[in-house]
């Protein structure tokens, strides 16, 4: 069975850990949000990447559940000891990523074609791509600031702070990455991975093409819910969700996504919520969601492909 995944970072990698177990790895693409992309000392930096190569190739740190095992700072140390910029932290494993995907940037490769390096130098068997190799990111209009940048948003300000919008810059402009639009119209499923719907995959239907197939493919359109209870397990989902106007359960995530899946899974805490999940034309299945360990991944990742 081919499958294709939308991804944002840590909900989308656990995803993926369930689905390569079951899934022939030949036939799993995961299309990944670029929103959070940024430069910081010359760098390029693909957060959202990162982690799903990170998560696996086993190399995430288990304690922090983002960057790597095994990691230390020094550089950042010498960074603040200069007064540069250390609100974001490059561990100095994860710089080694940067440096050669900036030094590829540079040389003119791709974003897609970097990563593809990066998949293979971890022997992943899967494809993993950015949804597009142009320059798209997602900008925060927070109360006491004005517009700023995600990251800003969601490291600097620890995504404690009151937003009121949230735009993809550049979006219009780009076009979406070879072969992505081909892995949504070929595959028997398209997941949307259980990660925030409104910075980690509303950036992705943002790329001209992404929406429109969706919306045609929508039957076989299955995602899973980020929220579990009415809150997020980490991260501004549920915030979000209320300061743009929703509510924090899965019942809005199901209208959020209405035009483009007919199915969403969600928690078996949320059960007595399918009706209203229905009620906006989208089928609900009732499952354990949180994603614990392999085991549990690979259970949730069963459902998602008996749908449909
Ligand atoms: P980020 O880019 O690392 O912030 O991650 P994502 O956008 O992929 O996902 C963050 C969202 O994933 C949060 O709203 C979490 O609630 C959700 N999430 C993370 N792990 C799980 C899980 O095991 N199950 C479910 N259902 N949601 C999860
Ligand atoms: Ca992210």
């Amino acid at each position: 069975m081919r499958v294709t995944v939308l991804c944002g970072g840590v909900g989308a990698a656990r995803m993926l850990r369930g689905l390569i177990q079951i899934v022939d790895a030949a036939d799993l693409v995961a299309i990944v949000n670029v929103g959070d992309d940024l430069e910081l000392h010359g760098l390029s930096v693909s957060p959202d990447l990162d982690t799903i190569t990170y998560t696996l190739a086993d190399q995430v740190s288990t304690e922090r559940g983002w960057g790597l095992e095994g990691e230390t700072w020094q550089a950042m140390e010498m960074v603040n000891r200069y007064g540069g910029i250390d609100w974001f932290s490059l561990g100095d494993r994860d710089l080694g990523t940067h440096l050669y995907r900036t030094h590829r940037l540079g040389q003119g490769a791709s974003l897609a074609e970097v990563t593809s390096e990066i998949v293979a130098a971890w022997e992943l068997p899967l494809v993993i791509m950015p949804v597009t190799n142009d320059r798209l990111r997602t900008m925060v209009t927070t109360v006491d600031e004005g517009e700023i940048s995600f990251q800003e948003y969601f490291v600097r300000r620890h995504h404690d702070v009151a937003v009121t919008a949230v735009r993809f810059s550049g979006a219009a402009a780009t076009t979406p990455t070879p072969g992505a639009l081909d892995a949504l119209r070929d595959a028997d499923r398209i997941v949307i991975a259980p990660s925030n719907p409104a910075v980690s995959i509303d950036p992705i239907l943002a790329v001209p093409g992404i929406r429109e197939v969706l919306v045609e493919r929508r039957a076989d359109v299955v995602a899973v819910s980020p929220i579990i209870g009415g809150k997020a397990l980490k991260g501004p989902a549920d915030r979000l969700l209320v300061e743009l106007g929703r509510e924090s359960s899965s019942v809005a995530v199901a209208e959020w996504y209405r035009d483009v899946i007919s199915t969403l899974i969600i928690d078996e805490i949320d059960a007595e919520l399918a009706p209203a999940v229905a009620a906006h034309g989208v089928r609900a299945v009732v499952a354990p969601t949180i994603m614990r360990d392999t085991d549990s991944a690979r259970a949730l990742a069963r459902t998602v492909l008996e749908q449909g």
